[in-house]
């Protein structure tokens, strides 16, 4: 089925009597059972719920997956995550994560007794010599955030699962209109749905998405004992904006392309990482595996007071942390979205203080740009 055609076209109420053509927001903790003694398919809201079941049964489709799994957020998906690694175990992790993720990694998975370790993971060689016998969980980002590397997931996954790792991607960057990561190789896909898949800005949520019956079996355990499931009406939000997923991305990702061709020819940029130019070092490797560039850019301008001035100057793009929004979105991760990533770490992991991160949204390409021109040019005065 083609892709326009799966985002809009499943079954919107299973069991319905009525055949609502929007799924239902089953807005109850409980069901009635038949029998005091046997369940039925739902008795309790944290186990189970339909109006999530339609939800999870669509992201798998999407993502190709076996199983989908909807969580209250980006992060508590990512924490369920963690829990498969036992304690002793270690997690090897990118070195250009979410601030977010980064945290989690070192403040909370330690409690659980598990140790991370970073590494370059467009550096194949360099993951090879990193990881170790106790290491259960690759988890990386591809492009990376916001520094827009590449990382070849067909060969990560072989890596990881030679050394018998798990490789998770967190596919939130692209959504699976562009890039299946279970396709190429990867056991987990992870979303932040708060960024393309609601588009709207609108509604926190996560997702888990596999390929294995036996890991979708752990996940649900732990989605159940932990009580980290998302809320029907959330599901519901959510069920919504993913059926304009791509018209949306569509005109956000060309919208991005114009975008990025205009800062690179701007002389205030002193450089542009967007991985659908020509200039970019990964873009080969990133069309071997993806559809496309997505929305996400990041431009630098050689001084962090300038950067500053510029994201304060501009008008069609709101300065808020996240992306994928229909509206554009403009950050300073260091102060912002990676500001729970300590300076000196930062540093050693290159990421500049003057980096400048772009979210386009579907406005008119040529507004944002002259809105940009506006607020470059007035650097010069
Ligand atoms: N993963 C990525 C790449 C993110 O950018 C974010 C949040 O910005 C998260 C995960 C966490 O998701 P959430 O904010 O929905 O908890």
């Amino acid at each position: 089925m083609n892709p326009f055609t799966q985002l809009v076209r499943f079954d919107p109420s299973p069991g319905d009597p009525w055949r609502a053509n929007s799924t239902p927001i089953y807005q109850t903790a409980t069901f009635a059972q038949e029998s005091a003694t046997e369940f039925g398919t739902y008795d309790y809201t944290r186990s189970g719920n339909p109006t999530r079941a339609v939800l999870e049964t669509q992201l798998a489709q999407l993502e190709s997956g076996e199983r989908a799994f909807a969580f209250a957020s980006g992060m508590a998906a990512l924490s369920t995550l963690t829990r498969l690694v036992p304690a002793g175990g270690e997690i090897l992790a990118g070195d250009d994560l979410y601030g977010g993720t980064y945290r989690l990694l070192e403040e909370v998975a330690p409690r659980l007794g598990i140790k991370t370790k970073y590494v370059d993971v467009t550096d194949l060689a360099a993951v090879e010599r990193t990881i170790a016998k106790n290491t259960r969980l690759l988890l990386i980002e591809t492009p990376t955030n916001p520094l827009q590397r590449i990382a070849d997931i067909r060969a990560l996954s072989k890596i990881a699962h030679k050394h018998g790792a798990l490789l998770a991607v967190d596919n939130s960057l692209l959504s699976p209109w562009l890039q299946k990561p279970l396709e190429l190789g990867a056991d987990v896909v992870v979303h932040s749905a708060t960024k393309h898949l609601c588009g709207h800005g609108d509604v926190m949520a996560g997702a888990l998405v596999v390929r294995e019956a036996e890991l979708a079996e752990q996940l649900g355990f732990l989605q159940n004992a932990e009580g980290n499931a998302l809320a029907p009406f959330d599901c519901w939000l959510l069920l919504r904006g993913m059926k304009t997923l791509g018209v949306r991305l569509d005109r956000a990702q060309k919208n991005a392309a114009r975008i990025a061709e205009f800062l690179a020819g701007h002389p205030r940029v002193t450089r542009v990482r967007y991985a659908g130019l020509d200039s970019h070092p990964g873009r080969q490797l990133h069309y071997s595996q993806a559809r496309g560039a997505g929305s996400l850019l990041s431009f630098e301008t050689g001084d962090a007071l300038v950067s500053k001035r510029i994201v304060e100057a501009l008008k069609l793009f709101t300065i808020s942390v996240s992306f994928g929004s229909v509206t554009s979105q403009v950050s300073l991760p260091c102060w912002m979205s990676h500001k729970s990533i300590p300076a000196s770490v930062r540093r050693a992991h290159a990421l500049p203080d003057d980096l400048v991160r772009i979210s386009v949204g579907i406005e008119c390409s040529g507004d944002l740009a002259a809105d940009l021109a506006v607020a470059l040019d007035a650097l010069e005065r």
